[in-house]
């Protein structure tokens, strides 16, 4: 199948091409044509199917014929990472179809939000928190909207966003399209889909439990202590060129980030603690190879889309084995090939065990890299000088 075969207008079959996209991946194949038709869609799809285009672009055409300047589309999404991406992929994609949409998220000026409202938009596409504060302060109306996307439906359910969702869903009009994706459909999510959908087509293009095919999964037994003297040593040779190094908690984050600027390996880092400021200078440094590095949590790293990334480090074994096949499906995707490196440590060896059962095999051990001899301990004074614990 091609994107002629869809049916798309000439202005979005242009900004296809322009994107470099030749062919639909399957979730834009199997969604297109029924959202096109109007249908209300379920879809199982995960980050990196290429799903943002999936309900963009039958937007953008729904869009097409009607009245311009007035919100006529929502879509909800979990992070401020992930809204800003869908608008950035849905401007790239409405390039030639004189579609405006607007960005609502926190950790931002909500007066240029404002504005831009007032100025008028077709699309608006808003984390719940910051879209509610809008509709509180009057500056924003959902009256008019005709087209409701929740992406990331169960990422939601995790941050516990789903109070706030449902609030915003009775500040909607009844008569409207709803699309839903959702990388996995924990009962909740089920739930909320039969509330809001009308005879949906369910599309389930998730193998479950597995990361992307393409990923090569290795893992390395270390010592808790010396997982950062590990990573420095693959830093060393041409094997990581560059990498998403995830850690499980924010102080974890800041100390690894640390010790690789100590060695002069360029670094940037995203968590909860940075502003949005920083996290999307983070984001474009990585995404313009100025750093090699980029150290992340879970909730910070969840949907952010850089392409051809080549390797991800689970600097940490993540608690949750949904967590392991999100950070791994940060490597290849669409299509390219990447690699997923996991440290475990011993006390990490029964949650990665919970991770291989979820997977259904076991991941292959590869041999630690001999590594130069552990620097004394210096006296523990500080809580930095305890080392990684
Ligand atoms: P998403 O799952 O929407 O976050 O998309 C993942 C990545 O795949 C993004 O960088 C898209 O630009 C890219 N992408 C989306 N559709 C296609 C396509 N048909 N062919 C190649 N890459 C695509």
């Amino acid at each position: 199948m091609t994107f002629d075969d869809l049916k798309l207008s000439s202005a979005s079959l242009r900004a296809v091409r322009e994107l470099g996209h030749t062919k639909p991946t399957p979730v834009q194949a199997a969604a297109i044509p029924p959202a096109l038709a109007g249908r209300d869609i379920l879809a199982s799809a995960a980050t990196g199917s290429g799903k943002t285009a999936a309900f963009i672009l039958p937007l953008l055409e729904a869009l097409a014929a009607g009245k311009s300047g007035s919100a006529r589309a929502l879509i909800v999404a979990p992070t401020r990472e992930l809204a800003a991406q869908i608008a950035a992929h849905g401007t790239a994609l409405g390039k030639y179809s004189n579609i405006r949409i607007t960005a609502i998220f926190g950790g931002v000026g909500f007066g240029p939000q404002a504005s831009a409202l007032k100025r008028g938009t077709d699309v608006i596409v808003a984390t719940p928190g910051r879209l509610l504060d809008h509709l509180t302060q009057g500056t924003l109306d959902l009256s008019g909207i005709e087209h409701l996307v929740l992406d990331e439906a169960d990422r939601m359910l995790d941050m516990g966003f789903l109070p706030d969702v449902r609030r915003i869903l009775k500040r909607l009009p009844r008569a409207r399209r709803t699309m839903l994706f959702s990388a996995t459909m924990p009962p909740p999510i089920v739930v909320l889909a039969k509330e809001l959908l009308k005879d949906p087509v369910r599309i389930d293009l998730t193998v479950h439990g597995q990361p992307a095919a393409g990923v090569t999964q290795t893992v390395y037994t270390i010592d808790q202590n010396r997982k950062g003297d590990l990573l420095l040593e693959l830093l060393k040779g041409n094997e990581i060129f560059s990498a998403l190094a995830f850690t499980r908690t924010k102080a974890r984050a800041n100390r690894l980030a640390t010790l690789l600027a100590r060695h002069d390996i360029p670094v940037e880092r995203i968590h909860g603690n940075r502003s949005q400021a920083q996290r999307t200078h983070a984001l474009a440094q990585f995404k313009r190879g100025k750093c090699r590095v980029l150290v992340a949590t879970d909730i910070a790293a969840r949907g952010i889309d850089i392409l051809q990334l080549g390797h991800v480090v689970n600097f940490d074994v993540p608690l949750v084995p949904e967590d392991y096949i999100h950070r791994v499906g940060r490597t290849a995707r669409a299509q390219a090939v990447g690699d997923a490196i996991t440290f475990v440590s011993k006390d990490e060896e029964s949650s990665f065990a919970q991770i291989e059962h979820k997977l259904g095999r076991r991941i292959a051990r590869a041999k630690t890299p001999e590594l130069p001899p552990a620097a004394p301990t210096p006296p523990v004074r500080t809580r930095a000088a305890r080392g990684w614990r």
